[in-house]
């Protein structure tokens, strides 16, 4: 069957020259895929330590408010605060401590993130 072949992730159709194994129709679908499996293995490894109890395992405390978060799902992998507000809540504080301890004023923006 050398027709109708499609690409795993965005479901176009695969070039003539796709090898005979291709599952992805660009290096960009192949990726995303990658993508979104990691992001599936994630959740289930975060859905099972939630449902078994182990919740702390998976889950970590916005240092700023101590809402739960869990890093890799529906966040970033290496997320620290639960919101944006939270984390430019951190950076306004770490700034202040800084301005104390030198004296001087860090300029806006420099170090947001
Ligand atoms: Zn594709
Ligand atoms: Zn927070």
């Amino acid at each position: 069957m050398a027709t109708g072949r499609r690409c795993q992730h965005c479901r176009g159709p695969l070039r003539a020259t796709a090898r005979a194994d291709a599952l992805y129709c660009s290096p960009a679908c192949r990726a995303a895929a990658a993508r979104r499996r990691r992001r599936y293995a994630a959740m289930v490894r975060a859905g099972k330590a939630l449902v078994s109890g182990h919740a702390d395992a998976v889950m970590r405390a916005c240092p700023v408010c101590g809402k739960g978060i869990i890093p890799g799902v529906l966040r970033r992998a290496d997320a620290v605060y639960d919101r944006p507000a939270c984390r430019t809540a951190a950076w306004r504080a770490r700034r202040g401590v800084r301005e104390a301890v030198t004296g001087e004023a860090v300029r806006d923006g420099s170090a947001y993130g």
